[in-house]
């Protein structure tokens, strides 16, 4: 059974503040007794969290209609290494404001964590390619990617590395809109342009990894740029992951895949232009997120103004 009654959970620092107000408010509450939050089942689950589809309601009823939301929390075996990783992903929600990054509303810090954000209705980019790759028109999947580059093109300003953008990772507003999310991954940047990885806690993306993040766990805005051009191949293959020649084989005769992986793109191998994916898209956006030298890579602002020259 998925459903949760929640009682005392949520409230505002101000009595008065209203559930619409909530999302347009750029301060985030630390949310106490005024609201409630009911979970109505599980939504998606990671590593160390789960997703929950789930209302805001404000305890003394006078709120009109009660707010639909998504709320992640901890799996309960999660050690205090998860609860860091989690108060980083709340920490860095909370300090980002954009069109295109999924929303936080408030956190509740009483019998556990929970982050309470907004509910993006069509689910993940991954399966929302999947359910609708009949109808998807190359315009909309165009948009997509233009909203991502934007709102990478802001995180990156923000000084932050995603280090997990991939299309599960992505929401689906409208047909036409999608919102970054998960930031389970992310890092804030030093003063210097890298993050070296420390030994992580949960299992890794590799197969959206820059090389320099393979070999050194170096990673940085241009290996954010890397991962964008694997998630746009996930989008032109309606969801399902790209595939690299041989490494699969080399997997299966037991060479880790990380090594694998390494060894076919320092020797020049990159995943295939998807087959309904049309040859500018490949040339113009994708290909150039796989230079080897990073520096070499466009940067999101670039990306994103090369994709409105296509779409127009
Ligand atoms: P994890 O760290 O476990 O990967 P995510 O933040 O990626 O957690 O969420 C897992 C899944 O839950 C997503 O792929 C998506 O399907 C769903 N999900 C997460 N956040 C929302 C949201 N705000 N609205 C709707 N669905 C969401
Ligand atoms: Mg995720």
């Amino acid at each position: 059974d998925d459903s949760y009654d929640w009682t005392n959970i949520i409230s505002t620092t101000t009595a008065t503040t209203s559930l619409d107000s909530l999302n347009s408010m750029q301060s985030v509450f630390e949310l106490d007794d005024n609201y409630n939050v009911v979970l109505q089942g599980r939504i998606g689950q990671g590593f160390y969290g789960e997703v929950f589809k789930g209302t805001l309601e404000s305890v003394d009823g006078l709120e009109e209609e009660p707010k639909r939301v998504a709320v992640k929390k901890l799996k309960t075996f999660a050690e205090s290494t998860c609860l860091q990783d989690f108060e980083r992903e709340i920490n860095i929600m909370k300090s980002l404001e954009h069109p295109n990054i999924v929303k936080i509303i408030g956190v509740q810090r009483e019998s556990e964590i929970l982050l309470v954000m907004e509910f993006v209705p069509h689910g993940s980019l991954q399966s929302y390619l999947k359910i609708n790759r009949e109808s998807l028109q190359e315009a909309q999947l165009l948009n997509y990617a233009l909203d991502i580059a934007k709102g990478m093109d802001y995180l990156g300003k923000e000084k932050i590395v995603h280090r997990d953008l991939a299309a599960r990772n992505i929401l689906v507003v409208d047909e036409n809109h999608v919102k970054i999310s998960d930031f389970g991954l992310a890092q804030v940047m030093s003063t210097d342009d890298y993050y070296y990885m420390k030994t992580p806690n949960r299992e890794l993306p590799i197969k959206w990894f820059a090389p320099e993040s393979l070999r050194d766990g170096k990673f940085s805005v241009r290996s954010d740029v890397w991962s964008y051009g694997v998630t746009m191949c996930e989008m032109f293959n309606y969801g399902e992951e790209p595939v690299l020649a041989n490494v699969t084989e080399k997997i299966d005769e037991g060479v880790p895949q990380q090594q694998a992986l390494l060894t076919a793109l320092e020797g020049g191998a990159r995943f295939p232009c998807p087959p309904k994916c049309p040859r500018a898209v490949y040339v113009r956006i994708i290909h150039p997120c796989w230079e080897t030298n990073p520096h070499k890579r466009p940067l999101f602002s670039a990306i994103a103004e090369e994709i409105q020259e296509l779409i127009s």
